[in-house]
């Protein structure tokens, strides 16, 4: 590939690269999007398709607010069926501390002027008749609504193609040029691509990428299983989280479960004891919510460190194909859950068992916008489990950002510089 010039050129092909590039290619800006793996191959579709206001910390609550607003447009607007259903997102709790947190959230909600109702037990049959009980109660935010992930970021690099994006993939990028503070290229594994403007849209790698241009982004990255099941008739179109369960049913009638937040996995690996000051807070309050495994991800991590291994030389590339493996036990749970919920749906198939890698930062918040000091690098990465809902606005706002020089929303609270600020969002987790 002889050297290349591109006014953008976006690293990563997940929700976050490819919205960025539709928005941007919409303005005429000349976009090359370079992907070590195949488009969306990572977290982008892989998620469970939750696309959720509810929940969120009030720093993120107005983008993701407006980002709804998009969603119920993205299907036409790409000219694709991306199983958009906005039956709203349902909370359901059966003990207090859980209640505690949704009273608390409803509050925010109501600051924030989204509608979002506390529920009784009785209100939570009259959504959702066929799931058994008991509960304390809950919380109901209409206007959330699901799509499909294996769907929608393939939409946007589609509609960004026919907009004279180039997509590369199988092309990692291994270096970052800069010069007198400001980027002057992207190195990939098949050449030089002169840009004045990188982002960094690398979902779990994005931490990699930034040590290319000498700066730490502290996140830790968990593993999420989710599985499918056959299709069954249809109960519900409200995206339900509860106790050990998190589940939608798809338009074609299959459900996806997952154990809810309680059910991720962190794998320790050399990057446990990095930043682990900015991590201790948050990992002390959301202890219950991940398991700690200690084991082969840390032995292959050495392995991958050692000099002159062909991982050393080529992290990136070395990457693509590995498949993070579904932990079955907290999924069979899961599902022996799902199936007290609906005891008419025990005897349902499953058809496949997935997991993915997610980058969650010291107070779950992104990290987007151009950091200090380094002219033309951008970030548009740590979305901290909740990105799939908010990719289609991470790509406008990134958009704006380089055309502009501003975007419509105020991002200040996500910028890089928060980390070494100390200025973290202290939102205790709520479901
Ligand atoms: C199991 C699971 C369930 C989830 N459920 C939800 C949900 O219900 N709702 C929600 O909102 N979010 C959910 N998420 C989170 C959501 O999927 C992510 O936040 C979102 O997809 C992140 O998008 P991204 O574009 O930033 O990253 P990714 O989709 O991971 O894309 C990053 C891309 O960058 C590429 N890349 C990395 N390094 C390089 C390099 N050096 N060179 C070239 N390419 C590179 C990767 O190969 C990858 O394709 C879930 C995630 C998982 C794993």
């Amino acid at each position: 590939m002889p050297d290349e010039h591109a006014d953008v050129v976006i690293i990563g092909a997940g929700i976050a690269g490819c919205a960025s590039a539709y928005y941007l290619s919409k303005r005429g800006v000349k976009v090359v999007v370079v992907e070590k793996g195949d488009t969306g191959d990572e977290q982008s579709s892989r998620a469970w398709g939750f696309v959720r206001q509810q929940a969120r910390s009030s720093r993120e609550l107005p983008v993701m607010m407006a980002c709804n607003k998009i969603w119920h447009d993205l299907s036409r607007e790409l000219n694709a069926d991306l199983e958009w259903v906005q039956g709203g997102a349902l909370v359901v709790a059966n003990d207090e501390e859980t209640m505690e947190k949704v009273r608390n959230w409803v509050e925010v909600s109501r600051e924030h002027e989204l509608e979002t109702k506390l529920l009784t037990e009785r209100e939570i049959k009259e959504l959702v008749p066929s799931m058994e009980g008991p509960w304390l109660g809950g919380m109901y935010t209409p206007s959330d609504g699901h799509a499909e992930p294996r769907k929608v970021t393939s939409a946007f690099a589609r509609a960004a193609q026919e907009n004279g994006v180039v997509l590369r993939t199988r092309c990692a990028v291994e270096g970052i040029d800069v010069s007198n503070g400001k980027v002057t290229g992207v190195i990939t594994e098949k050449g030089l691509i002169k840009t004045p403007v990188a982002v960094c849209a690398a979902g779990a790698w994005s931490q990699k990428v930034a040590r290319m241009v000498g700066l730490r982004l502290p996140y830790r990255v968990v593993r999420a299983s989710v599985l499918e099941t056959e299709p069954a008739e249809h109960l519900t179109k409200i995206g339900v989280l509860g106790p050990g369960i998190a589940f939608r049913q798809r338009p074609s009638g299959s459900f996806y479960v997952a154990p809810g937040p309680g059910g991720t996995d962190y794998d320790v690996d050399l990057d446990t004891f990095r930043d682990i000051r900015l991590f201790l807070p948050n990992f002390r309050r959301n202890r219950d919510l991940f398991k700690v495994h200690v084991g082969m991800e840390l032995i292959k991590d050495v392995l991958r460190s050692i000099p002159g291994s062909p991982a050393r030389r080529h992290p990136f590339s070395h990457t693509v194909g590995v498949e993070p493996k579904p932990n079955r036990k907290v999924l069979d749970i899961a599902l022996r859950n799902f199936r007290r919920l609906f005891p008419s749906l025990a005897s349902l198939g499953i058809q496949r068992y997935w997991s993915g890698r997610i980058e969650a930062t010291p107070d779950a918040i992104p990290v987007m916008g151009e950091v200090d000091g380094l002219q033309g690098f951008i970030f548009a990465t740590g979305f901290s489990g909740r990105g799939f809902g908010m990719g289609p606005i991470a790509g406008l706002l990134t958009s704006e950002l380089i055309v502009d020089g501003k975007p419509s929303l105020d991002i200040r609270n996500m910028r890089h510089s928060r980390f070494r600020e100390g200025d973290l969002d202290k939102t205790k987790a709520v479901v």
